[in-house]
């Protein structure tokens, strides 16, 4: 038996022993909630009461490095190479486990590390990463710099050892849940690009005030985030003073890889077509009506080709090339994709589709259409689709301004 078949036998027998039952799940069905509600996203204020299984999954994983498999083991990942991640990831899909952490720290804040921080920053961050210990949120966007980011005001000032922050955030996602934000702050106001500065600190600080915006859809993901003279150490800046602008560039990479890979995995054709037959019965299991029919096909078809050309993209990465410019295609497409995909369900549930509360709607059909109106920010989170379309011009096939 090879080395690989080896590690898949000796997985496969770890997982079926150390994963919860109620940790495994079937997939999305109409009615199920948002994958991410469902997920343990870990941090000082997690709740684990509502489901300690979850907590029991997350550090059996943490103990074998595998929140974080392809990270190095001495900073608290699996070691494992990318032939063996990719064996651990089918494992876990044939048991339908779920991933045992999910957040910022995982997906944006750590791999830029990795590739950025300094030897402290990783022994110090990247364990606690691992083990779920503390949730990261991402403070770019400001009430007047959002698609021209580079124009943020918010200030650092030196003082001694520290940099002092004074500046507001906003549309900070989860920062009423999370322990510490990565963010953007201006340390020179001669240049716009040059004078941005990437800073980590803990949410802690009595200078932070955290404010909900409600949302349309009836929940509240992000925030309004007041920073007022809070200190920050001076080694707790990633990639130098200065330099912030390469590394907000570095982690949107990350972010949109991480958006467009989550939004085609969520993207399931499946709960559409089990939709489709069954509020638009034909005979023999097909769905009954040739319009919709032929977009829940031509729907099947560009997630098809979607999923191929992120696969490409993983080739390419297991070369070790870091995402570049061309994130920004999947981005563009797997967002737009989602939300194609809402508006037909949509229109395959008809008028069940227009409830929000009260007697007369399935409890599925509310979650779809609230779920619905939440895909409505997939093409603004992460940067616009415009500014996506931009950047392609640009930057991927190099038309002129
Ligand atoms: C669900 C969600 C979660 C988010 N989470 C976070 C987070 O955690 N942290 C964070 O920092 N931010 C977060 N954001 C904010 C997000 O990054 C910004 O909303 C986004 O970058 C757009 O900025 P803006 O809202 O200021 O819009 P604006 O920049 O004011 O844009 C308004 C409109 O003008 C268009 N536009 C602007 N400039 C151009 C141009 N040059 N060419 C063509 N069109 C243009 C835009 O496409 C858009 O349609 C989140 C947003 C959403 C929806």
């Amino acid at each position: 038996m090879s080395d690989i078949e080896q590690f898949r036998v000796e997985c496969a027998a770890w997982l079926d022993e150390n994963c919860p039952s109620s940790m495994r799940w079937e997939g999305p069905k109409a009615g199920d909630g948002t994958i991410g509600e469902m997920l343990a996203w870990g941090g000082r204020k997690a709740d684990w009461s509502k489901n300690p299984d979850a907590r029991v999954w997350l550090d059996r994983m943490a103990e074998k490095g595998w929140t974080a498999p392809t990270w190095a083991r001495e900073y608290g990942g699996g070691g494992l190479d990318k032939d063996e991640g990719r064996v651990l990831g089918q494992e876990m899909a044939r048991l339908k486990a779920m991933p045992p952490l999910a957040g910022f720290g995982l997906t944006m804040i750590g791999p830029l590390l990795i590739d950025h921080g300094t030897e402290e920053q990783k022994k110090r961050f990247l364990p606690e990463i691992c083990r779920g210990e503390i949730r990261w949120c991402q403070g770019y966007s400001e009430p007047n710099s959002g698609s021209d980011l580079a124009s943020l005001a918010t200030r650092a000032e030196l003082d001694g050892d520290d940099w002092v922050l004074n500046g507001q955030k906003v549309w900070t996602s989860y920062a009423d849940l999370a322990d510490w934000m990565f963010c953007l702050v201006r340390t020179d106001t001669e240049s716009k690009h040059g004078g941005i500065t990437f800073i980590l600190f803990d949410m802690d600080d009595p200078g932070i005030t955290v404010r909900p915006i409600p949302l349309i859809s009836g929940y509240s993901p992000f925030c309004e985030t007041f920073i007022e003279d809070v200190r920050v150490p001076r080694d707790q800046v990633v990639g130098g003073v200065n330099n912030g602008w390469a590394m907000a560039k570095a982690l949107l990479g990350h972010e949109r890889s991480m958006i467009s890979s989550a939004f085609s995995e969520r993207s399931s054709v499946n709960r559409v077509v089990e939709l489709a037959r069954e509020y638009l019965p034909g005979e023999d299991g097909r769905i009954g009506d040739a319009h919709r029919r032929d977009s829940v096909a031509a729907l099947t078809m560009d997630k098809v080709c979607l999923d191929l050309t992120i696969r490409r993209t993983g080739e390419a990465a297991k070369l070790g090339q870091q995402p570049g410019p061309e994130t920004s295609i999947f981005k563009y497409y797997a967002t737009e994709l989602n939300k194609d995909r809402y508006s037909l369900m949509l229109s395959v549930l008809g008028p069940q589709a227009l409830g929000w509360e009260g007697e007369g709607f399935e409890d599925g059909e509310l979650q779809i259409t609230r779920e619905w109106l939440r895909s409505r920010g997939n093409s603004i989170e992460g940067g616009t689709s415009e500014i996506q379309l931009n950047i392609i011009a640009k930057r991927v096939l190099g038309l002129p301004d």
